[in-house]
């Protein structure tokens, strides 16, 4: 299993994370062992199949446009097998029906260009009372922040109650599963929180430059493993060893160099990289130092339930190019948003037949059938679909996304002053939930390593 039991670095955990901070030390020359516990790689990022086609049970986009991780897309010759979604446009679910979600709001801003507000406001997401009361945001002139707020705070005192829990509610939200009122503006969506910070107008300075311009949304023609499998055959052409199916069990310090024990095996390393999620970090960390431990035990995982659904065409009644929608928690739903896989990514057509993928509130206790039947039943109560699915398929995460919740700045500078020299983390948990932001961890990590050496 081990041909040697001494390395430059132990990488633990073989997500995107893990992926792309072996491959960035590898590349520099570094003796590198990649260490997962699953039979694959690839953590969050699963593809599977339902009824022949391909399917998503955790993320479905990449966000392409970080230059740090668009390069490692490059060199692992992934960039070039991108492919776009064929619609874009969603729809969300406000005052009783599903309505076009305006494309200038997907920043979650409204944008105050003639076309932008026209399309804003027929959308009829808003009470009329509600609209003015966002139309008049540049006139509210906010307290300099002195700290982290939610992102419901920041977003009802500047755009009113209705916005935040009609629009902002199901966007961030919905989507991270968990609640706008625990979650950190300024870790979350600091490219909001700067602008309210310098005591500006959020809307005029998104009516004059829309950040996301430049970011695209992407997969492959195999869906998202497809990024995976090219990462694995990348890192082992560059020499990195990877294990799987062998979890770490603990770390511990002996003169200086780190023994990583994986079952009775111990392994030798200068320097370890926890590419893992925090809660898995802790306890690795366990024996090394128990303040960095009670740390890292402190972010907080959402639970995320995940179905996947094929349907017969004429069972789907929603009509249109959307490639699915949003479901505030307001509403009474469980379900909190739902795609549209078969429209939405070339690699899930069929013939004849949907592939409809939801997330729902977790319930804990229940069973696989009762997600499927919640699912099924809501989509019919929406006017999304008539009879029932021809086949399902649930994935429960416990431990889907990391909350970052207010204070998770603080939080996260408390964690590197406590952990030791030689030690690094990478990772959704820190800076940043998505793809691309996981795996540019892992190569800031690298970077740290290869900086000191
Ligand atoms: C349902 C869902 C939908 C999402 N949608 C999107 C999306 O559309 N777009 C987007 O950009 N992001 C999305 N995300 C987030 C994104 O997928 C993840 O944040 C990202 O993939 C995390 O990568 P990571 O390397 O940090 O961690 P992980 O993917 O969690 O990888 C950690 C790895 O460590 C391994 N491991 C754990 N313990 C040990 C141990 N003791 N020893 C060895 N190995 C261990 C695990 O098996 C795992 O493979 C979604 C996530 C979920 C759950």
């Amino acid at each position: 299993m081990f041909d040697e039991q001494q390395y430059d670095v132990v990488v633990i955990g073989g997500g995107i994370s893990g992926l792309s901070a072996a491959i960035r030390l590898s590349g520099a020359g570094k003796k590198v062992l990649l260490l997962e516990a699953q039979t694959d790689l690839g953590g969050k990022i699963r593809t599977s199949n339902i009824m022949g086609v391909t399917v998503e049970e955790g993320p479905d986009e990449l966000i392409t446009g970080y230059k740090k991780f668009d390069e490692m897309l490059k060199l692992t010759d992934t960039y070039n097998n991108l492919i776009s979604p064929e619609t874009s446009n969603f729809l969300i679910y406000s005052r009783n029906r599903l309505r076009k979600f305006p494309e200038s709001l997907v920043t979650g801003v409204p944008s105050f260009n003639l076309k932008d507000i026209r399309e804003f406001v027929t959308s009829g997401l808003l009470s009329p009372k509600a609209y003015f009361r966002v139309m008049i945001e540049p006139l509210i002139k906010l307290n300099k922040l002195e700290s982290d707020i939610s992102i419901k705070d920041l977003f009802e005192k500047k755009f009113g109650s209705e916005f935040t829990r009609n629009v902002v509610d199901p966007l961030f939200g919905g989507i991270m599963g968990a609640d706008v009122s625990i979650i950190s503006s300024r870790s979350y969506i600091p490219y909001i929180y700067r602008i309210v910070e310098q005591k500006k107008s959020v809307s005029l300075y998104f009516s004059r430059r829309r950040t996301n311009q430049h970011f695209g949304i992407s997969s492959t023609p195999t869906g998202l493993n497809g990024i995976v499998q090219s990462f694995k055959k990348y890192a082992e052409g560059i020499g990195v060893k990877i294990v799987t199916g062998h979890a770490v069990d603990s770390i511990s310090n002996n003169n200086g160099s780190w023994i990583v024990m994986v079952g009775s095996i111990g392994i030798k390393c200068k320097r370890v990289l926890l590419a893992v999620p925090s809660y898995i970090a802790a306890k690795l960390v366990h024996n090394v130092d128990k303040g960095l431990e009670s740390l890292l035990s402190s972010i907080k995982y959402s639970e995320i339930t995940v179905i996947n659904s094929v349907y017969t065409a004429d069972s789907v009644k929603l009509h249109g190019k959307f490639s699915g929608f949003l479901v505030p928690s307001y509403s009474g739903y469980k379900l909190r948003g739902c795609t549209l896989m078969s429209r939405k990514w070339g690699y899930a057509h069929m013939e004849d037949h949907e592939l409809v993928r939801c997330f729902i509130t977790r319930d804990s206790g229940k069973s696989e059938e009762y997600y499927i039947q919640q699912t099924a039943k809501e989509l019919i109560q929406m006017g999304v679909t008539k009879g029932v699915p021809q086949k399902s398929q649930v994935k429960i995460w416990d431990a889907a996304l990391p909350i970052y919740t207010v204070g998770h700045a603080e939080l996260i500078q408390k964690i590197n002053q406590t952990i030791p020299s030689n030690m690094y983390l990478a990772g959704a948990s820190y800076n940043g939930v998505g793809i691309a932001s996981s795996g540019i961890s892992g190569i800031e990590a690298a970077e740290r390593i290869l900086s000191i050496n």
